[in-house]
């Protein structure tokens, strides 16, 4: 018997909230398409940023990468339900410290990974998750917004009603349903520019728009800590693996409803004394590579981790100025 595509998006949905998601909803693949447009828009608006954009281009043709599928799961994770360990606060940004992927213990991840057992038992073929790569499967904010999940922001996350500290995670299935939710959320007032102003080194040039090679978080990770002449090392602040400025200083980040519940597990608490900077400057390779890579969402590499090093150094220099 042949599952009606109503019910199947309702399957799904049910089996995402057993895995531990906090929603789900599902958008024909064709949805995607617009997201070039969007992408396009960016690249006119910040020329300067085409060399990072045409590098990450190809893993936006969600449709030509997967020319099987049908339709786009895509599934929230609520990364504040963890406390953030407050001697982390404003120095190791939330995506990268309480990514499921780190936090959760193995009976949890077992949990979470059941969505996909329940998607192969039932025959459907599927592409993507947490695992599939650091793009998963292209723009998973649009895809999201596109499923009513959320709002995209002037400072370019994704908002649920609990804020924009939320894990998207993008399945393309071969099967054709749909699954819109709905959201009460208000868009950012006109006159508010609050992320803009926080933004330590402009790269927020404009609402809805962000040039990626002015960004803290590009250059503490991916940028490898080398700062280009253009970038004052002071700019980058206390941020050692990421940044939030633009998240923490938005008043719909600060919620009642979304305040954390749980403190964060033995990995995160038991790396707390190397996530120092003093310690983390001098730690040998092996550690940074056990203890804390772990944590940085394969933004840095096995033999990266002197990006560390430079960035407690960094931030020690930062702590000394007047
Ligand atoms: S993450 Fe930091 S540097 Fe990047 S846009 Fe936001 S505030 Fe600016
Ligand atoms: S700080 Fe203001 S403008 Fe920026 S995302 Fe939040 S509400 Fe919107």
């Amino acid at each position: 018997m042949t599952t009606s595509p109503s019910l199947l998006a309702e399957k799904i949905y049910h089996q995402a909230r057993l895995a531990g998601y906090d929603d789900c909803g599902i958008i024909p693949i064709d949805e995607m398409d617009a997201y070039r447009d969007r992408f396009q828009e960016r690249l006119e608006k910040e020329p300067t940023s085409r060399p990072f954009y045409e590098r990450i281009a190809p893993g936006m043709e969600t449709k030509e990468r997967f020319p099987w599928a049908k339709a786009v799961v895509i599934c929230t994770w609520w990364l504040g339900r963890y406390k953030l360990p407050p001697s982390l606060e404003g120095q190791y940004a939330r995506a990268f410290f309480l990514a499921p992927a780190v936090s959760l213990t193995e009976e949890e991840k077992q949990k979470k990974e059941s969505f996909t057992d329940w998607l192969t038992a039932e025959g459907i073929h599927w592409a993507g998750g947490e695992k599939s790569s650091h793009l998963q499967i292209g723009g998973l904010r649009h895809a999201a917004m596109k499923a009513g999940l959320g709002m995209i922001r002037k400072n370019n996350f994704l908002y649920t009603e609990r804020g924009s500290f939320v894990m998207l995670e993008g399945f393309v299935i071969d099967q054709s349903c749909e699954l819109r939710q709905h959201h009460d959320l208000k868009p950012c007032a006109f006159q508010c520019h609050l992320c803009q102003d926080h933004c330590p080194t402009g790269a927020l040039s404009s609402p809805f728009t962000m040039n990626p090679l002015k960004c803290v978080s590009f250059w503490n990770t991916f940028g490898k800590s080398q700062l280009p002449p253009t970038l004052p090392e002071k700019a980058m602040g206390n941020w050692i693996v990421g940044c939030d400025a633009c998240q923490n200083v938005c008043p719909y980040n600060r919620i009642p409803a979304a305040k954390a519940e749980k403190e964060v597990p033995a990995p995160i608490t038991e790396a707390l004394p190397w996530l120092a900077p003093e310690r983390l400057k001098e730690a040998p390779d092996s550690v940074l590579q056990k203890e804390i890579l772990p944590f940085c969402d394969n933004h840095i590499q096995a033999e990266e981790v002197d990006t560390l090093r430079l960035s407690a150094a960094r931030y020690l220099r930062n702590q000394a100025r007047p």
